[in-house]
């Protein structure tokens, strides 16, 4: 049986996806396009071209997955979901890399990940040390960006008499929520969660944890591994269930592109309905809180370049709240870079697997940042963080790379809704 392409027939090879892609930017080749893509991936679909073509594999390889091209087109082809089903087929019979295998089998299973995580915890001041633009330096990089210090000078209290008003305690309230806490994102940044936490209580919602919940399986998707994805997607709806009426909160782009998948990831299997009804309660932290209102915090008085994930902005649609959720935190100037729609060139293993085309990639991102002279970059990703802060580090820029609900967590702890015992925060 071919393969279905179908969502590609709308394409007429117009090219005007061509300036949105950032590898065909990048590298000038029509098959690193998104047309060249398609016409590669058709041809796969009918049977013309094999599985085993190096020339496929490659240039399918080289594609970060960003989904701008899916943005900029007019006739509303659907590339995201005939990317996935070709490397899927392709992973059939193509050898995926041991270092890609190796990686996700650590991410999912939470016994050998956590203890590896926690390690990699401790080794964050050396690797910030050891941060620079070699191939291991920048790989120190990633994970010393994974907690980056932000220096906010406190304003004095009569700077915020509204703020000061408006305090109360956090007591939670009456809208349900559970927090999508993660692989990576519970292993290296658990500040960001427990943010995700507190902002959301401030904002009205009764926080409850989902202890047996796992990684979501959006690598494993993206490399083609669709059966370990669809392991990972079981255990995740089963965990949930224990809370049917809370909204799953997600602070992480990938994951929750992923997680609002799970009805087609398991369309067939028993339980295709679960998925569904899961799929349908997940929710971007962004949106939550900007729907929520979100509560003005206390001031802080610095400037931010907001860069949005692919996964944010292309894949779920969502551009305006995360400069809503920030507009809670008065004095704070948030600036957008010149090319915000465009890939930092991260995505997921991309930025080992395909390294130079990587840095390409991030060099031009990087190039449209740092004019913007912020105080800190924000982006609502961990890979986002990890890959554009490596590339500050190298850069030798010392500005910060934090997620928008750090700002916020940090905005309502100045503003005293959290109490002495809270832990501090990001
Ligand atoms: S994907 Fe869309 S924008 Fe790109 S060539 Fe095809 S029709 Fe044109
Ligand atoms: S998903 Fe991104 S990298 Fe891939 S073809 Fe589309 S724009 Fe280019």
């Amino acid at each position: 049986m071919r393969l279905s392409t179908a969502g590609l027939d709308p394409c007429v090879h117009c090219g005007f996806c061509l300036q949105s892609c950032p590898t065909y930017i990048a590298t000038g080749d029509e098959a690193d396009s998104p047309r060249g893509r398609i016409v590669l991936m058709q041809s796969f679909g009918r049977g013309e071209i094999a599985g085993t073509d190096d020339r496929l594999a490659h240039h399918l390889q080289r594609c970060l997955g960003c989904l701008a091209c899916e943005s900029a087109c007019p006739s509303g082809v659907e590339y995201g979901p005939a990317l996935e089903a070709v490397r899927a087929e392709l992973a059939k019979t193509r050898t995926i890399p041991i270092f890609v295998r190796l990686v996700l089998a650590v991410m999912a299973e939470a016994r050998i990940r956590r203890p590896l995580l926690a390690a990699s915890r401790l080794l964050r001041p050396l690797a910030r040390l050891l941060a620079g633009r070699s191939k291991v330096g920048f790989q120190f990089g990633m994970l010393a960006a994974t907690r980056m210090r932000l220096t906010v000078p406190q304003e004095p209290p009569s700077a915020a008499p509204a703020v000061q008003d408006a305090r109360r305690r956090n007591d939670g309230g009456t809208r349900q929520a559970v927090v999508f806490r993660g692989c990576i994102m519970e292993g290296l940044f658990s500040h960001v969660n427990d943010a995700t936490e507190r902002t959301l209580r401030v904002n009205g919602f009764a926080v409850a944890a989902v202890p047996q919940q796992g990684c979501c399986g959006a690598l494993h998707v993206h490399a083609g591994l669709t059966e370990p994805a669809k392991a990972l997607a079981r255990c995740n709806v089963r965990a949930f269930a224990e809370h049917p009426n809370a909204a799953i909160a997600v602070n992480s782009a990938g994951c929750g592109a992923a997680l609002k998948r799970y009805g087609h990831l398991l369309a067939g299997d028993p339980l295709e309905d679960e998925a569904l009804r899961f799929a349908g309660r997940v929710e971007d932290i962004h949106e939550m809180l900007a729907a929520a209102g979100p509560r003005r915090g206390a001031p802080l008085a610095m400037t931010v370049a907001v860069d949005p994930p692919c996964h944010l902005q292309h894949a779920q649609h969502i551009v305006d709240e995360p400069h809503a959720l920030l507009g809670a935190v008065p004095d704070l100037a948030c600036l957008s870079p010149a090319d915000a729609d465009h890939c930092c060139g991260s995505a997921g293993v991309f930025s080992v697997l395909e390294r130079q085309l990587s840095r390409q990639v991030l060099a031009r991102k990087l190039d449209t940042l740092t004019p913007l002279a912020p105080n800190a970059i924000v982006t609502g990703n961990p890979g986002c963080v990890m890959q554009i802060g490596a590339g500050m580090l190298a850069a030798g820029r010392t500005e910060p790379v934090l997620f928008p609900v750090e700002l916020l967590d940090l905005s309502y702890r100045r503003a005293g809704y959290y109490d002495a015992t809270t832990p501090p925060g990001g």
